[in-house]
């Protein structure tokens, strides 16, 4: 691993607080901005100035610290040129694969519509960190607002290929209600079996579940495993195309 460090803390009722620190170039980024004040507290209390905003979509609870950050700090804002006209504040319009250079460190923008048709994700390197927004939880995926379930199904390809070392912050804390769920599509799957206990006992203990390795994620996330005998079996559509089993799990989930 690198030297970056990522500061996690609860904002809301269920979003996560992200702070990603290069204690090298003293470079502090925020992924999203869920609460402002509470966002300017956990700065406070680090003692670290904020650089940067990584936006990952434009709905009101990920953008509403967007322009007091901005305000009190000067920070550069970063999102989706697709999103541009959504997010408050705006700087720097990155389109899917571009680089940003963050200190010595590389974020990659990856386009990950469905959830929204601007949501977008940030691998970072060479730690290999990924920043998920609402596109994929763990064990879950974003529910489709805007996207179809054909373009969520890409996306999910997209994230499927990164190093399964890569470690996974989400945009929110769902993953125990994943977990039961996805144990309703996969009962037999052992390593989900595993997961779900594990998050068990780390919410039973108020800790958070994040982050996850994507090795873990695709082991155990219905969403990343429509090519599971035991789920394309439970909808009925053992060897069609995978987008078939992806989109009934997405349908089944909506009703969960
Ligand atoms: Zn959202």
């Amino acid at each position: 691993m690198g030297e970056l460090l990522v500061h996690q803390f609860r904002c809301r009722a269920d979003n996560f607080g992200l702070l990603l620190y290069d204690p090298v170039a003293k470079l502090c980024a925020s992924i999203d901005t869920p609460d402002g004040e509470t966002i300017w507290h956990e700065l406070d209390t680090k003692g670290r100035q904020l650089t940067h905003i990584f936006n990952t979509h434009h709905h009101y609870d990920h953008v509403p610290g967007n322009e007091m950050l901005k305000e009190r700090t000067g920070c550069t804002i970063v999102g989706s040129k697709n999103d541009a006209k959504r997010i408050p504040g705006i700087d720097e319009l990155m389109e899917d694969g571009d680089i940003y250079e963050f200190g010595a460190n590389k974020i990659t923008m990856l386009e990950t519509p469905g959830h929204t048709l601007g949501s977008v994700c940030y691998f970072v390197e060479p730690d290999k960190i990924l920043f998920t927004g609402d596109t994929l939880f763990s064990m879950g995926c974003g529910r489709l607002f805007e996207g179809s379930a054909e373009l969520m199904w890409q996306s999910m390809q997209k994230i499927r290929a990164l190093p399964d070392d890569t470690q996974i912050y989400c945009g929110h804390e769902y993953t125990l209600s994943n977990a039961e769920f996805a144990l309703e599509v996969e009962p037999d799957n052992l390593a989900l079996q595993q997961r779900a206990e594990e998050v068990r006992s780390l919410r039973r203990a108020r800790k958070d579940t994040l982050p996850v390795s994507l090795a873990t994620e695709k082991a155990t996330n219905p969403f990343l495993r429509s090519d599971s005998r035991e789920i394309q079996k439970k909808f009925g559509l053992e060897g069609q195309a995978e987008i078939k089993t992806f989109s009934a799990t997405r349908a089944l989930k909506d009703q969960f």
